[in-house]
């Protein structure tokens, strides 16, 4: 038996349900479906664009950040 990844696997639920709050989660889903979430309007357009078309915000998730 082993015994360390119980506490391991809690840790990391715990974690994840933390970090991720609800817009992320419908962020993801939007991004599915081939949509992103503009953070200045917040309407969505297609991930495809590089920018806003309402209000010309750059779109980041086009061109993400390397982190
Ligand atoms: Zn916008």
């Amino acid at each position: 038996m082993i015994m360390g990844w119980k506490e391991k696997d809690w840790k990391k639920n715990r974690n994840h349900k933390g970090g991720e709050s609800r817009r992320q989660i419908e962020e993801d889903m939007l991004r599915m479906q081939g949509l992103i979430a503009c953070p200045n309007c917040d309407l969505t357009y297609s991930l495809y664009q590089p920018k806003c078309p309402h209000c010309d915000e750059p779109n980041k998730s086009h061109y993400p950040a390397k982190v």
